[in-house]
């Protein structure tokens, strides 16, 4: 397992904000969980009461993307603004070859930004994807990954953090915070009191699966849909368990009279899936980035905006601006080459649309998201093993190989033929805005060159074995 350092981009630039200026900024993300399984978007069970009020009272967006469908590259984009492409922290997850490619300390991160503002920055995480020795503690004067296991609750999280928000939290900070509970394996917190499901919590011989395996015969999953469903049960007895940290962080604030002046995110790196058919079976993340491994929740509390309190923006959006848009607000500097973006502005400067990647051993996949549907692209080295397909977004996505759009299949009604060509073209003009957006961002096809790179820490590859994520 080896971690490469990336290419060079420094520098500030962009404008300044001036009511936020003196806020607070904390990012929280809910590990694994999937936008259509968190309440204000439209989920039932009451997984998620508190982010749901933080929703009514500033911004939700209903269709957010994360970059890629794994911890790392999407953080990575969540603290750089760039594309995995761009940033160069990736993934080839669930392959023979177990490469892991960091953060490179070149990047500019939001922590360096707020940091280089004075702002004291602090980072507590529960997943070992984010470990430092991933490049992800640049910019930070704390940076918590210290925990036994592969995994710590979003609750013994919250424990480490709190301390530090009490040392710091009379002056400017920024604090981040990864909840990691609905990550797999799904063994949530007997000691809770669930309002929904059967307790207590039983845990039958499979909890989790293996990011990457996308056949049943790899793993003893379930084939039984009541043993699906409970499974699922205890994935949103996680999410719960993240939400319940949640409310207890934003208790804190509020006791410490400062969340009136703390602009609070909150979002997911990637979905999690189980068992839908999107031409293969999906389980788990890390894999094609279809609409199940990359719609995320996002919600934005601006302090003192009353304008903006309740609304839903209903835009393909990208967390890829997220970064951006809160440099802007928090009158901070915005790096150099990242494109200015306005989520949290005037809803007419959103240009809808999203891309997703995730990088093979040797190749990519690219997710282009509209507004109605997606197409997904697997690009290898040898082009004949290219392909393209075309799906419409929402629970049950229909799938369409574009070969047999572009190969005038006869068996194809020609008015599906004639909207699919429509679809196309209007995903490939978001495609080449965005990619023009962000300077070309031309992607890798081969792998890293193992000379530049360095390994990871003993410690932090044991836990990512743990998870499954290597071999
Ligand atoms: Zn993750």
């Amino acid at each position: 397992l080896l971690v490469v350092v990336a290419v060079l981009t420094t520098g500030c630039g962009g404008p300044t904000g001036k009511e936020g200026a003196t806020w607070n900024l904390v990012v929280v993300t809910f590990d694994t969980t999937r936008a259509d399984h968190v309440g204000h978007l439209g989920y039932s069970l009451g997984t998620t009461p508190r982010m749901d009020a933080l929703a009514r009272d500033g911004l939700a967006f209903s269709s957010a993307y994360s970059t890629s469908s794994w911890t790392a590259p999407s953080h990575a984009s969540l603290f750089t603004g760039l594309y995995p492409t761009d940033h160069g922290c990736r993934a080839a997850v669930g392959t023979d070859s177990d490469v892991i490619l960091g953060l490179g300390q070149e990047r500019t991160t939001l922590a360096e930004t707020c940091q280089a503002a004075g702002m004291a920055t602090g980072a507590f995480v529960g997943g070992p994807a984010l470990s430092h020795a991933l490049g992800f503690s640049q910019g930070f004067d704390v940076y918590d990954d210290d925990f036994a296991g592969p995994q710590r609750s979003a609750r013994a999280t919250n424990e480490a953090a709190i301390p530090w928000l009490h040392e710091v939290g009379q002056s400017r900070f920024f604090l981040f915070l990864n909840y990691f509970d609905p990550h797999g394996p799904y063994e949530p917190d007997p000691s809770i009191d669930y309002p929904f499901g059967s307790q207590p919590v039983d845990v039958p011989a499979y909890t989790s699966f293996s990011p990457g395996v996308t056949k049943r015969d790899e793993l003893p999953l379930p084939e039984d849909p009541a043993e699906i469903d409970r499974l699922i049960e205890r994935y949103d007895q996680e999410i719960y368990a993240a939400d319940r940290a949640l409310g207890r962080l934003i208790d804190e604030l509020t006791r410490m009279e400062i969340l009136d002046r703390t602009l609070i995110v909150v979002t997911s790196d990637h979905g999690e899936s189980f068992g839908e058919t999107v031409g293969t079976v999906l389980w788990g993340h890390g894999l094609v980035p279809y609409q199940v491994q990359c719609h995320v929740p996002l919600v934005v509390r601006i302090p003192g905006q009353k304008r903006r309190r309740g609304v839903v923006v209903e835009e393909t959006v990208s967390q890829v601006d997220l970064l951006a848009s809160l440099t802007s607000l928090l009158g901070l500097s915005r790096p150099t080459g990242i494109p200015a973006s306005d989520l949290l502005g005037r809803r007419e400067a959103i240009a809808p649309g999203a891309l997703c990647e995730r990088y093979l051993t040797q190749g990519y996949c690219r997710a282009i998201v509209g507004q109605e549907f997606m197409m997904v692209r697997i690009v290898r080295p040898d082009p004949k093993r290219e392909r393209e397909t075309l799906l419409s977004l929402g629970p049950e996505p229909s799938l369409l190989p574009i070969r047999r759009i572009t190969d005038k299949d006869t068996s194809l009604a020609p008015d599906l033929v004639e909207k699919a060509r429509g679809i196309l073209e209007d995903l490939r003009s978001i495609e080449s805005r965005l990619t023009g957006r962000h300077g070309g961002l031309a992607p890798v096809l081969e792998p890293p060159d193992p000379a530049e790179m360095q390994p990871l820490s003993h410690e932090a590859e044991e836990k990512l074995r743990l998870l499954g994520y290597i071999k």
